[in-house]
C-alpha cells in the first residue's frame, strides 16, 4: 500500500514536471515567435522607411565648344564667346536599410536656366618660320643687284609710323642709329639667322629682350639712307644676306 501511494506520487510529480516543461518551453515558443515577429514587423517598418524624396536646384556649366579654324595659326586660340552657368532642379530619391545609406536614385532633372557654352576657336594652320613684318605694303625694291651694288634686303613702302613685328622668335642684338641703315632693330633667332628691319621711325625695343614673332618691336619711318618711307627687311643666315621673299609664305 505504502509502496503503491509512493509509485502514484512519483507519477504525479512526473506528470506535473512534464507539464511545468512543456509550458516553459511553449513560452519560449511564443516568445521566439514574438521576437521574430517583431524582427519582421520591424524590418518591414524600416523598409517602407526608408527612402526620403527631396529636390534641390544646383549650377551647371555646358561643356566648352571648340572650333577649329583654319585662318588661325595652331597656337592661336580665341574665346568666342563666354561660358555662363545655368540651373537645374533635381529631384533625387535617397534609399536606406536599417538605417544605413544605401543609395541614390535620380527621380527627375529640369533645366531652370540653360547655361551658355564657352565658344572657343583654335588655329589649324601651320606657322611659317618666317612672316612679313609689316602689313599693307606693296615691295618698292627686291633683293639683288642695285645701281652697281647689292640689295641685300627688300624694300616694303609703308607710309611713316606703321607698325614693324617681329618676323619670327628672338632677341635684339640690335637697337638704335646704324649709319645708313638710320634707327633699325635686329633680331638674332634660336638657328643664329638674324633678321634686320631699317630706315625706322622708332624702335620700342631694348638690347636683349626677347620678342615673340608678330610682336610690335618698331615704327617705320625714313631714317638714314633712304628715298622714302619704307621698311628694309633682311634675312641672314651666317651673316650672309638671302632673299626675304624666299622664306616667307605670302606676299
Ligand atoms: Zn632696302
Amino acid at each position: 500500500m505504502e509502496e503503491s501511494k509512493i509509485r502514484s506520487y512519483k507519477r504525479r510529480l512526473k506528470a506535473l514536471l512534464m507539464g511545468v516543461i512543456v509550458l516553459i518551453a511553449w513560452g519560449i515558443v511564443i516568445e521566439c515567435n514574438d521576437y521574430i515577429i517583431m524582427a519582421v514587423k520591424e524590418r518591414s517598418m524600416s523598409i517602407s522607411n526608408s527612402s526620403q524624396t527631396y529636390t534641390y536646384v544646383e549650377e551647371y556649366v555646358a561643356p566648352v565648344q571648340y572650333v577649329y579654324d583654319e585662318d588661325m595659326y595652331q597656337d592661336e586660340m580665341l574665346v568666342y564667346q563666354e561660358g555662363e552657368s545655368g540651373s537645374k532642379s533635381i529631384t533625387v530619391m535617397s534609399v536606406y536599410e536599417n538605417g544605413t545609406f544605401q543609395e541614390e536614385k535620380i527621380l527627375d532633372s529640369e533645366i531652370v536656366t540653360p547655361a551658355v557654352p564657352e565658344i572657343i576657336y583654335l588655329g589649324t594652320k601651320e606657322r611659317p618660320e618666317y612672316i612679313i613684318p609689316v602689313e599693307d605694303y606693296f615691295i618698292s625694291s627686291e633683293f639683288g643687284p642695285r645701281w652697281g651694288s647689292t640689295h641685300h634686303g627688300v624694300d616694303l613702302a609703308v607710309p611713316t609710323g606703321t607698325s614693324v613685328v617681329a618676323a619670327r622668335d628672338g632677341v635684339v642684338i640690335q637697337t638704335g642709329w646704324n649709319g645708313d641703315l638710320g634707327i633699325s632693330v635686329y633680331v638674332e633667332h634660336s638657328d643664329g639667322v638674324v633678321t634686320r628691319y631699317a630706315h625706322l621711325n622708332e624702335s620700342i625695343v631694348e638690347l636683349g629682350q626677347e620678342v615673340s614673332q608678330g610682336e610690335v618691336i618698331a615704327y617705320s619711318g625714313n631714317t638714314g639712307y633712304s628715298t622714302g618711307p619704307h621698311l628694309h627687311f633682311e634675312i641672314r643666315i651666317d651673316g650672309e644676306a638671302v632673299n626675304p621673299l624666299d622664306y616667307v609664305e605670302e606676299y
